[in-house]
């Protein structure tokens, strides 16, 4: 699918943004301070999508700014890449009272925001922050262990984009074992954003044509 001019979808992103802002869609409307809507890079060809705002995040409105977010600016260094470089969300926009699990209905009331920015920032990879995110974006019911950084192609919004299931930085934050396989995945993620764009679902993937033969050269004659 032909790309839009980045100015008309950033303008989108920011009136997505606006009607955010004053969502009722879902209980969790009445106990935040602040709809965390997500930030970064409109045209980022990485894209995060975490869980839900927690307290830091509920009250500045900003997505990973606590601990997890600290550990996400860290790994991302790590790889030379900085926030400005990427659009960062998460599959809830309120933060959940006493930082509880979102619950389906909750996932569900927002899924449309999520949508919504993955058509207009076109990225050209998904990396998904723990369980919840891979099961939304990937619409599976798989556990995070099984999927952790092994890429996946999904289409979504319109496009067929590389999805990148990783574990959640807070779980990093308990375990080293997790947080040395979270690094490891990040250390992948420079050459998958450098790999051609996935073929989409269905799709015969392009013929490379094979090389024409050079012909022979002259050969003497054995028996001449
Ligand atoms: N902060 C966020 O914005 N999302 C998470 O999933 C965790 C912390």
């Amino acid at each position: 699918m032909q790309s839009r001019p980045a100015a008309e979808r950033r303008e989108e992103l920011v009136a997505l943004y606006r009607e955010a802002s004053g969502c009722l869609r879902c209980p969790l409307h009445q106990g935040r301070t602040r709809v965390v809507f997500g930030n970064g890079n409109a045209d980022a060809d990485l894209m995060f999508i975490g869980e839900g705002p927690g307290q830091q995040e509920d009250i500045q409105g900003l997505p990973f700014v606590g601990r997890a977010g600290k550990l996400l600016d860290q790994l991302l260094e790590e790889i030379e890449m900085s926030r400005a470089d990427v659009f960062v969300t998460n599959v809830v926009r309120c933060r959940p009272p006493g930082n509880r699990d979102p619950l389906p209905d909750e996932i569900l009331a927002c899924k449309s925001y999520t949508d919504r920015q993955i058509e207009l920032i076109e990225p050209k990879l998904i990396c998904t922050l723990g369980k919840f995110a891979m099961q939304v974006v990937t619409r599976t019911n798989r556990g995070i262990t099984a999927v952790h950084g092994k890429p996946e192609v999904h289409e979504l919004g319109g496009r067929t984009v590389r999805v990148y299931p990783v574990f959640h930085p807070a779980a990093a934050l308990r375990s080293t074992k997790t947080l040395d396989d979270l690094r490891a995945a990040f250390a992948r993620i420079p050459a998958l954003l450098e790999e051609p764009p996935p073929v989409p679902i269905g799709a015969v993937a392009p013929v490379v044509p094979a090389p024409v033969p050079e012909p022979d050269p002259p050969q003497m004659d054995l028996f001449g």
